[in-house]
């Protein structure tokens, strides 16, 4: 069954559409990610899942039911936002209890709810801490506990990590992971870092100015990208189009060729009839420390980008040069 499904949802502000059209299903269970650059919606299609935003025109249906005159509060969502307004003069323990005893829920069953939420992420040695004395990763496991402590059906999660430094946020990617398959709940999680979204999700939508332009599982997006703008999103790659295209398939189209896929070599290494090559002047060296990119501008000025993992062979590494006339190569499809 879907945990949340959009039919045609649109919202717009001072006319301009902000989600535009939207039709999308999740299905209970799955840790689902919207991933586009800033500006494309995302966080508008999780505020009208909140029921913080009310969409002009479409249904959203949350397990089945219409929402359309669901107050937020009544939805069975919760929302963990990146800026996790903590009290601080209450202790993490109040600090998770607090929605609950909002709600009505009596002390003692408030306490034992609240403590099991700050087990479950791994606080439960800190309770009586203020927000204060708690690193930026432990704040954020707070606010995951707040949102956990109502037991929701669907957590949404708005760029939960994007304060954390880039080692904590890799541990947070796991931690999540893992919370998310024990919980069993659908995660509903909006982030503008395709590594993020590719390495947690079950599935993503990819969006762009509003629309979705493509729902797909993590694997699927990085070697079947449907558009220009995913392949260029998800990963980068290689666009060749026109003459270019032509000379290599044969064919008119478009193709794109992911910078890893593809190896340099000397140019006067010959051709693989099992491959495909370009040859250019080599622009530029880029160390990253697990890869090392290569430029090459191509005849007509294209750039194309190949990443290796290891240093190139030393007969290579050795007599490279900037302005060097190098061959790219990658496997035919
Ligand atoms: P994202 O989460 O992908 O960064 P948003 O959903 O926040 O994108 O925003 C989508 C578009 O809607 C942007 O152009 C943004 O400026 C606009 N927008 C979002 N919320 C409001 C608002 N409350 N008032 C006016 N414009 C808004």
């Amino acid at each position: 069954s879907s945990a949340v499904s959009l039919e045609n949802v649109t919202r717009r502000f001072n006319g301009v559409p902000a989600v535009d059209g939207l039709t999308l299903d999740i299905p209970d269970g799955e840790f689902f990610s919207l991933l586009g650059p800033s500006g494309s919606g995302k966080s508008t299609c999780l505020r009208l899942i909140a029921g913080f935003e009310q969409p002009d025109s479409g249904v959203i249906r949350l397990h089945g039911t219409d929402t359309a005159s669901l107050p937020p509060y009544q939805r069975d969502v919760n929302t963990v936002f990146q800026d996790y307004a903590l009290f601080p003069h209450m202790s993490l323990l109040d600090n998770v209890a607090y929605g609950l005893m909002v709600k009505g829920v009596g002390r003692a069953e408030r306490m034992v709810r609240a403590r099991a939420a700050l087990a479950r992420v791994e606080l439960r040695d800190v309770l009586n801490r203020k927000p204060a004395h708690l690193s930026g990763g432990q704040r954020q496991r707070v606010a995951l506990a707040r949102a956990l402590v109502n037991e929701p059906r669907i957590l949404l999660l708005d760029e939960p990590l994007g304060a954390l430094d880039l080692k904590l946020r890799e541990q947070m990617q796991g931690e999540l992971k893992t919370l998310q398959r024990e919980l069993g709940i659908t995660f509903i999680f909006v982030t503008h870092d395709q590594g993020e979204a590719l390495s947690m999700s079950d599935r993503v939508a990819v969006f762009d100015q509003g629309r979705i332009e493509q729902v797909d599982t993590p694997r699927r997006l990085y070697f079947q990208p449907r558009s220009r703008f995913v392949a260029n999103f998800v990963g980068s790659a290689n666009v060749i189009g026109g003459e270019l295209a032509r000379e290599l398939t044969g064919e008119n189209g478009v193709f794109a060729v992911r910078p890893e896929f593809a190896r340099i070599s000397v140019s006067d290494r010959p051709a693989r009839s099992d491959e495909l090559s370009v040859t250019g002047e080599l622009s530029n060296i880029l160390f990253q420390g697990a890869i090392t990119r290569y430029e090459l501008v191509l005849a007509g000025g294209t750039r194309f980008s190949v990443s290796e993992t290891h240093p190139v062979r030393s007969s290579i590494q050795e007599g490279i040069a900037l302005g060097q006339r190098l061959t790219a190569s990658w496997p035919r499809t």
